[in-house]
């Protein structure tokens, strides 16, 4: 069977022979096997849960794809509460005759990203809907991590003084999507960043536990997730733009399509924010693992009305909004 055939989430023998010969295969544990109705799993303590539905299109993209995204996205999610991702379950909605070597390359490539996580897929479902009702496949993915530190970190705890860290170079993953999606190619290609950051958020909160906010910039970007973070927390957010860190080619390649990179979506990098006195050590901690080379301190939490204020290379200053819309749909 090359194409994936209605039969295949029926529930009946084709949708067996695709649990087991693909799912189990690849993605195969203890608790994903036994085949009851839910898993049964050892968390005990307070937990951080967090869902996403990913609809990227092109489901395949420099970097990445969908499958390797649905565990990064969901990893991180749970990673930014301070918390260690332990399991993940997954949910497919595939289109009738989706090409079979596809899938088998977004299952092998979740495999490989829950691998190098440290996650187990512990659950999952498989639905093939009707060509046509589907573009593709679209995957929903969720994940239970055991919280590491309390109080948790949270968009709520941003305060006055708080030095603002970013992990490294933004704008990439929104860039690759566009470019892939357009047919665009630019002299240095741009490489989605997708990766998980659990790794990295233990590294930072090892050398600061007191590290107040987390948060990883998906869409809407760097803006839209300080905009969150200043609402949540009524602190004013004060950004240096020529302190953000931004690829030559992906600050090129925005000019070049009237985009803004501080808005565009990352999979791969987080804002962070701690207490002024310990600035420096969560950004040498951050420097110091292989996803923080370029991390920056891009800026500096204020007393006053809940917004994002940017001073620009020449020393002007601008509110920066959340974006009204979508500046670029099916992103993740
Ligand atoms: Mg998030």
């Amino acid at each position: 069977m090359d194409r994936i055939l209605l039969d295949a989430g029926s529930g009946g023998k084709a949708s067996h022979r695709l649990i087991h010969d693909l799912f189990f295969r690849l993605l195969g544990n203890d608790y994903l096997t036994r085949m009851d109705d839910a898993a049964l799993l050892p968390v005990s303590g307070p937990v951080a849960v967090s869902t996403d539905g990913f609809t990227v299109s092109p489901l395949f993209f420099p970097g990445g794809d969908i499958g390797a995204l649905a565990v990064h996205g969901t990893v991180n999610d749970v990673a930014m509460l301070g918390a260690r991702p332990r399991f993940l379950t997954a949910a497919f909605v595939i289109e009738e005759g989706f090409l079979m070597a596809d899938l088998e390359r977004i299952v092998t490539s979740m495999a490989k990203a829950a691998k190098e996580a440290g996650v187990l897929v512990v659950a999952g479902d498989t639905k093939v809907v009707p060509k046509g009702a589907a573009d593709g496949m679209f995957i929903t993915t969720t994940g239970i991590g055991e919280v590491l530190v309390q109080p948790a970190p949270s968009g709520h705890r941003a305060k006055p003084g708080d030095a603002v860290l970013v992990s490294g170079f933004l704008g990439d993953h929104g860039l690759a999507i566009m470019a892939s999606r357009e047919g665009l190619s630019f002299d240095v290609p741009v490489v989605s960043d997708c990766a998980s950051l659990n790794g990295l958020v233990e590294a930072v909160l090892a050398a600061v536990p007191e590290v107040h906010v987390l948060r990883d910039p998906t869409r809407g970007g760097l803006i839209t997730t300080l905009n969150e973070i200043a609402a949540q927390s009524g602190v004013e957010i004060q950004v240096e733009e020529a302190a953000v860190p931004v690829r030559p080619e992906v600050a090129s390649g925005c000019s070049f399509l009237g985009l803004d990179p501080l808005y565009l979506a990352n999979e791969g990098k987080l804002v962070c924010l701690v207490p002024e006195a310990h600035g420096d050590a969560a950004l040498a901690a951050l420097r110091a693992h292989p996803l923080g080379r370029h991390a920056a301190r891009i800026g500096t939490a204020a007393a006053g009305p809940s917004r994002v204020v940017i001073t620009t290379p020449l020393g002007g200053q601008r509110l920066a909004d959340m974006l009204e819309g979508e500046q670029l749909p099916r992103i993740c």
